[in-house]
């Protein structure tokens, strides 16, 4: 099906749209980065903005146990602003909140503990993909996230659909945070990718699904190498302009 609809496409090079979805913690990140880095394309975290909200709100007290503060929120949200930005001191772009560098703050456990709740929320989306299209106004694009395929950018020219075990996307988390010198504990960290991908795949507004026309990547047993070979297979096979 995938192949059919995007063969008889004729597509530019330069300024395809590329959503990449899945499971927490698969390697979303990792692999649209890269794709991104050998295209010369834009890279957007889609997940990092909803984590900067989160940020905000649990600073600004407007979470209470399972309830979140909606009126507040619509407030905040009216008065909030997240860009990236090239930063020097670590050579990649970074996370800005009200033009304040977040990045580090918005991967912690208080953010990750409460961020698919604020995700689940309608204003929050409105917000956030307004933004997200923005930034795919003129393609050249690999954007990560749940819903990119099925509702930011519906249209767009390569939808991949990531996924592995939950043991396998936790045993890379919880390495990934002791590696960042996070005092992480196993448990914890498997038990928030479960709870996440919960909420993420039930929630009413946006949950996460697989397009009808996106691919899937299970990468349980892949490298970051041989996931970048089964890209490439797969981008030569489109239909491109002279
Ligand atoms: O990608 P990451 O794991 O950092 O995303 C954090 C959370 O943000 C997800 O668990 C999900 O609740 C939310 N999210 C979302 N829609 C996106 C990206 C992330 O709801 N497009």
């Amino acid at each position: 099906m995938f192949y059919l609809c995007r063969q008889m496409r004729i597509l530019n090079k330069n300024n395809l749209i590329i959503a990449v979805d899945g499971y927490s913690s698969c390697g979303k990140s990792t692999f649209a980065k890269k794709i991104a880095g050998k295209l010369n394309y834009k890279y957007i975290d889609s997940g990092a903005m909803y984590r900067a909200i989160t940020l905000l709100c649990t600073k600004k007290n407007i979470i209470s146990g399972e309830k979140i503060n909606i009126k507040a929120l619509e407030l905040l949200l009216a008065d909030t602003d997240i860009d990236f930005r090239f930063t020097d001191t670590r050579n990649r772009h970074e996370t800005f909140l009200n033009g304040k560098n977040v990045e580090d703050e918005i991967r912690g456990a208080g953010v990750s503990d409460y961020v698919s709740q604020v995700s689940e929320i309608g204003q929050v989306r409105e917000k956030m993909v307004s933004i997200q299209r923005r930034y795919g106004k003129e393609g050249g694009i690999v954007m990560d996230g749940r819903d990119i395929g099925t509702v930011v950018f519906p249209e767009a020219d390569l939808k991949v659909f990531m996924t592995a075990t939950a043991e396998i996307r936790a045993k890379r988390r919880y390495k990934e945070l002791k590696e960042k010198g996070v005092d992480a504990n196993f448990e914890a960290v498997k038990k928030n990718i479960e709870k996440r991908d919960y909420i993420d795949s039930n929630r009413k507004i946006s949950p996460l699904k697989k397009a009808t026309d996106a691919i899937v990547l299970d990468n349980s047993n892949m490298t970051v190498q041989e996931q970048m070979g089964w890209f490439e297979k797969l981008l030569s096979k489109l239909n491109y302009e002279d």
